[in-house]
């Protein structure tokens, strides 16, 4: 193993003679994490003001052996920003960088330091007239950085593809303080391995991502959303065809959730519109973005007289309003936030070839219900066939002392997902949550491909050690 100093004294001083002004006293907040799951320690925070000196912070890094954890709004979901134990880390928070660079609007391309967080960047491309489709529950916290360095995916993943496929070019600085200047504006860029394919979803492992280029798209003229009642997962898969036939490009998002999740609202507290008066068992959330000359409420009427005819959906609501949109949109994205309050046994991350979603929920709930008292509440991003698949005490039970069934259902689930060609990790990452479960189910050859990268960008492990791969 190679080992690794803390950030001491001497640390800091070094760095504080290196980038004045940039070191800062650790913060509670800078320890936890969203779950309340990991605990983390740090030796110092140290913010940086331009890429200059984040490079002159790594190469004291390097030099002395120190871990580095690149920070951004502190919302990862698998304890990937927070190390636990060994020697304290320097933590790099990117809070200061958060420049828009430059807009291109003729290019659709956005120029971002990887500071800025994404609720800034959305507003700065509306400003310009344009979409910054990137869009996820913590918008108003999650960074850039943190964005591409989990290769984040939200609500409209169906339509513009996960966070790197919204980045044209990057800068970044390597783990040994080198200076990637990768900023390019380029659609076709055929120059041999592509680094930035490396560095997007590596979680901090390979290097600090300091900006990005990022694509930005034409505003739908106009938008729209429906809930709709389903019978069961399946019917919702086939909901899902029957409108990519019809409004194809036009899907922003489709959302599955269960009545669960709405009583998880009820029960929690949450004071919610819902859309309907019982929680049905299924419904989803459809919503549109057309081009001018289109109207998402016709379209969404249509499709449903189509699909009730084939006994697809028996209920729906076509929203009346932006208002009633935005209502239906927050119900679905206080789900989580309910969790929370309830207290998972275990949360899943998870995604499956779209054929066989419906066949893992039956099998995975029959199978958990089998194996231990709970409840499970399922939602998601059912048109990227990533499913939120969590696990609950049953009513009147608490998630304490649970340990030997969160260790069964992840088995139960897991296991599932490798026979059933799915992956343990849709859109959160690996982490620290995920590592041995990575090394489990993972591919050997690509964990094999990945040690080879690593070591070789990396060999002293100080970039997130532990993170995604074991440190060694
Ligand atoms: C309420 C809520 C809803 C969420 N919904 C979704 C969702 O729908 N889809 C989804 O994908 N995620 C979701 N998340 C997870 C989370 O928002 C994402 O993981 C986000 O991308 C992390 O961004 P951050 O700036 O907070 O990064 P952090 O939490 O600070 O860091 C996350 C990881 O990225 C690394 N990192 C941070 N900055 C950099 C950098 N500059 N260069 C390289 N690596 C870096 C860190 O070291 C760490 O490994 C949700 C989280 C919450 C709390």
């Amino acid at each position: 193993m190679t080992t690794l100093n803390p950030c001491d004294d001497t640390v800091i001083a070094r760095l504080n003679n290196a980038v004045p002004g940039a070191v800062r006293p650790v913060e509670p907040r800078h320890l936890e994490e969203p779950r309340g799951l990991h605990n983390g320690i740090a030796g110092a925070v140290v913010a940086p003001a331009d890429v200059s000196e984040v490079s002159a912070v790594i190469r004291i890094a390097a030099e002395l052996r120190v871990p580095v954890i690149p920070y951004g709004g502190g919302t990862g979901l698998v304890g990937g920003q927070v190390i636990e134990d060994g020697p304290a880390p320097i933590l790099l928070s990117l809070d200061r960088m958060t420049a828009i660079r430059s807009i291109h609007a003729d290019e659709n391309v956005l120029i971002a330091e990887a500071g800025a967080i994404l609720q800034t960047v959305q507003e700065a491309a509306e400003g310009a007239g344009r979409l910054f489709p990137l869009s996820l529950a913590s918008e108003g916290s999650a960074r850039i950085g943190g964005l591409l360095g989990t290769n984040a995916g939200g609500v409209n993943v169906l339509r513009y593809g996960n966070a790197r496929d919204l980045v044209l070019g990057l800068e970044a600085v390597l783990p040994d303080g080198s200076i990637w200047h990768g900023l390019r504006r380029l659609r076709k860029d055929n120059t041999g391995y592509d680094l930035r394919n490396l560095l997007i979803g590596a979680e901090g492992t390979l290097g600090v991502i300091t900006a990005a280029a990022l694509r930005l798209f034409p505003r739908p003229a106009a938008t729209g959303a429906a809930v709709m009642v389903v019978p069961d997962p399946a019917a919702a898969l086939a909901l899902l065809s029957m409108a990519q036939a019809r409004i194809g490009e036009g899907i922003s998002a489709f959302e599955l959730i269960s009545g669960e999740g709405l009583r998880f609202l009820t029960e929690t507290g949450f004071d919610i519109r819902q859309p309907f008066e019982t929680p049905p068992d299924w419904h989803v959330l459809i919503d549109l973005g057309l081009p001018l000359g289109l109207d998402p409420s016709a379209a969404l009427e249509a499709l449903f007289a189509d699909a009730f005819e084939a006994d697809l959906v028996s209920d729906g609501l076509i929203a009346q309003s932006e208002q009633q949109r935005h209502d239906f949109w927050t119900v679905r994205e206080t789900i989580p936030l309910a969790n929370r309050k309830v207290g998972a046994i275990v949360s899943n991350d998870i995604s499956l070839p779209l054929g066989r979603v419906a066949e893992f929920i039956d099998r995975a709930g029959a199978e958990l219900h089998a194996a231990m008292s709970c409840r499970i509440n399922c939602f998601g991003h059912l048109g990227d066939g990533n499913l939120h698949f969590n696990v609950f005490p049953a009513p009147g039970e608490t998630n304490k002392g649970r340990e030997a069934d969160r260790k069964r259902a992840k088995t139960i689930t897991h296991d599932l997902l490798a026979e059933m060609e799915g992956s343990i990790s849709a859109e959160h990452g690996i982490g620290r949550a995920k590592v041995a479960d990575l090394e489990r189910y993972g591919d050997p050859v690509k964990l094999a491909a990945m040690r080879a990268i690593k070591d070789a960008l990396d060999p002293a492990g100080i970039m997130n050690p532990g993170a995604v791969l074991r440190h060694r």
